[in-house]
């Protein structure tokens, strides 16, 4: 924050003040659309900063760019009038592309040449928290860019702020940008910059600590010719696509690494790149489909050694395949040579699943789980380390709620090393099992599954499966049923709000009619807002898929055990009597807690009418019975 900051520029942002035309009569609309133009037309003679300035010239391989010579943007100054920078706001939008082609801009006299570019941003900025979620742009060829959020290397609070960056162009750019990444609402106080610094400068290799950007033009044979090996960590190889494709990246050391270069679903053509993390120098990036690319991005984030996570204690064992444990069930009202049961889709009954998990571990959990939980629901919440949530986690278990982790640190895994990755979904399992006494078996990926490669293939994935846990619920929305949950640690889901809510009402009914559909509704408790009002239609919006009669409603955790069960337990004819069948049921040992948890449904062969477990006869209803296997 730099309060109360004196707004000296007036630009074309006025042009945009809120307003709601609505329940104007057309008169006096046409009559505010003319006063608009009319003030449009003033502050355009009166304020516009590329009538008022000299554009930035390049001297001796050097261009210097100012907030005052910036096209757009608000400026921001402190009380005494000093500058700050220059900020992104509503006025950074074309009249026609909005927030797409948002930016701040600075042209200079010529196009800046092709090649290297060492660029130094500054600002005056010495508050808090501040939104950082912009890229530096130069506006040729495929547009390189650097994003300052994943690389800034935080500055004491009161020290002037700066982010170096290094960009490799391959085509002459008319522009300098500041773009933002996020959406509108992010532009509340990004980042003020004072000045840029662009400096023509060939290195002849760079450290890991650099954020570099290349754009690199790709030879007909597919090969891309990097200046030099370029640094180990983070990057990102993409570029502009009309067609999937596959491209290959190996290091001075170590096996290739394979890409697949997808289409964007929504966007076909476009630049889109994938992650990879190179442990040794990376020499030599190949693109392997016939015309994929005619030149190539290649983004490096700064590597920098991260804080390591708590490792204290030992993560606890869930299931041990070695030891095995083994029970009889006796069947009764069949002796022939039947079937043997067999695990329905959906246990006790039901016909489908209804999932629900909330993300983040936000005070306001606690109040939607008693919502959840008053419906029917049996809700998960998925925290971090420094979640709130974790000082009532007690009452969350206590309603019937399951307690998961969102790994350590609220980062992307596939922004990480593949072993920072790791350490991130493991130590919050770790937190969560010392303060629970319990096995910890559910996740969601902070920002969602976005795979990212190293040398054994996409190592956030490999994370959370390493780290033990069972289930992991991704943003993927397409529908499924419980026989096409291939993989449950890549749950798909439905969000709340946004184009979310739409969605669910449309799946219900769907879903609904489909044998063992998956129902998955997945939300960040804050969002719902902070009046009684948005909670009360949060309430009646959650209401409208509770408590259907043939839907079961467990939480993520007893959802994985269910699908483990139909996978690990075994079912095998013993001896066949007159009137009586004894069935073995083996699995491997698993932790008496979950198998208190796991549901045990078996469908019987026609006939039989009642089962003895565990020294207890038990009525096969509806074809089926229901057991616990557990201590
Ligand atoms: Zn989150």
């Amino acid at each position: 924050m730099w309060g109360m900051p004196t707004l000296s520029d007036v630009r074309l942002c006025s042009f945009y003040n809120k307003t709601n035309l609505n329940p104007f009569p057309f008169i006096i609309y046409i009559m505010h659309a003319l006063s608009k133009f009319l003030f449009m037309c003033l502050a355009a003679v009166s304020v516009n900063p590329l009538v008022k300035s000299a554009a930035p010239a390049l001297v001796e391989g050097r261009i210097v760019l100012t907030a005052e010579d910036s096209a757009k943007g608000k400026i921001i100054r402190a009380k005494g009038g000093k500058l700050i920078g220059v900020t992104l706001d509503r006025s950074c939008e074309s009249n026609f592309d909005k927030a797409r082609n948002a930016h701040i801009e600075w042209v200079p006299g010529r196009p800046l040449p092709a090649g290297w570019w060492h660029g130094v941003i500054e600002s005056n900025f010495t508050g808090g928290y501040v939104n950082r979620d912009i890229s530096i742009q130069l506006t040729g060829g495929l547009k390189p860019s650097v994003y300052v959020a994943s690389n800034y290397l935080h500055v004491a609070k009161g020290e002037p702020q700066r982010f170096e960056f290094w960009i490799h162009s391959a085509a002459p750019s008319e522009s300098v940008r500041i773009v933002p990444r996020g959406d509108l609402w992010r532009w509340n106080r990004t980042w003020p910059i004072s000045r840029i610094t662009l400096e023509q400068v060939t290195p002849a290799s760079l450290p890991a600590s650099a954020a570099i950007t290349l754009e690199l033009p790709v030879s007909t044979d597919g090969a891309v010719a990097l200046p030099f090996s370029l640094p180990t960590g983070n990057w990102t190889l993409g570029g502009y696509m009309g067609k999937a494709g596959e491209a290959v990246v190996q290091g001075e050391e170590g096996l290739p690494i394979p890409l697949s270069l997808e289409l964007d679903r929504w966007k076909k053509k476009r630049v889109y790149s994938t992650p990879f993390h190179i442990r040794s120098p990376l020499k030599d990036v190949q693109i392997v489909t016939k015309n994929l690319f005619s030149s190539v991005l290649l983004k490096h984030k700064a590597t920098r050694e991260s804080k390591p996570y708590p490792s204290e204690g030992t993560l606890m064992v869930t299931v041990d395949p070695a030891k095995s444990e083994s029970e009889t069930l006796v069947l009764y009202g069949t002796g022939e040579a039947g079937p043997l049961p067999a695990f329905p889709q959906v246990p006790l009954g039901y016909k489908n699943v209804v999932l629900t998990s909330w993300d983040d571990g936000k005070p306001t959990d606690l109040r939607c789980a008693q919502i959840l939980v008053k419906h029917g629901y049996r809700p998960t919440f998925l925290l971090n380390g420094s979640s709130p949530a974790l000082a009532f986690m007690d009452k969350l278990e206590a309603m019937g709620a399951e307690v998961g982790s969102h790994a350590y640190t609220h980062t992307a895994l596939g922004t990480l090393s593949p072993r920072r990755a790791l350490e991130n979904a493991a130590s919050m399992r770790l937190l969560l099992e010392n303060k629970l006494g319990h096995p910890v078996i559910s996740f969601s990926y902070p920002d969602g599954y976005s795979p990212a490669q190293d040398e054994e293939g996409d190592y956030v994935f490999r994370a959370v499966r390493d780290a033990g846990y069972w289930i992991a619920r991704t943003q993927i929305t397409r529908e499924q049923t419980v026989a096409d949950v291939e993989e449950p640690l890549l749950m798909r889901s439905i969000g709340l709000y946004g184009s979310g809510n739409k969605m669910l009402v449309a799946a219900w009914p769907r879903f609904r009619e489909k044998e063992a559909g998956v129902f998955y509704l997945k939300g960040h408790s804050w969002q719902i807002g902070k009046s009684d009002a948005q909670w009360d239609k949060f309430e009646k919006f959650v209401a409208q898929f509770a408590n259907n009669p043939g839907s079961w409603y467990p939480t993520n955790g007893e959802f994985a055990l269910w699908l483990w069960a139909q996978k690990n337990i075994k079912i095998s004819g013993k001896t066949r009597g007159a009137d009586s069948m004894v069935v073995q049921l083996e699995r491997p040992w698993l932790h008496p807690w979950l198998a208190a948890r796991c549901p045990l449904s078996l469908k019987m062969p026609a006939g039989v009418h009642s089962v003895k477990w565990r020294g207890q006869i038990l009525p096969v209803v509806d074809g089926r019975v229901d057991l616990v296997w557990a201590e």
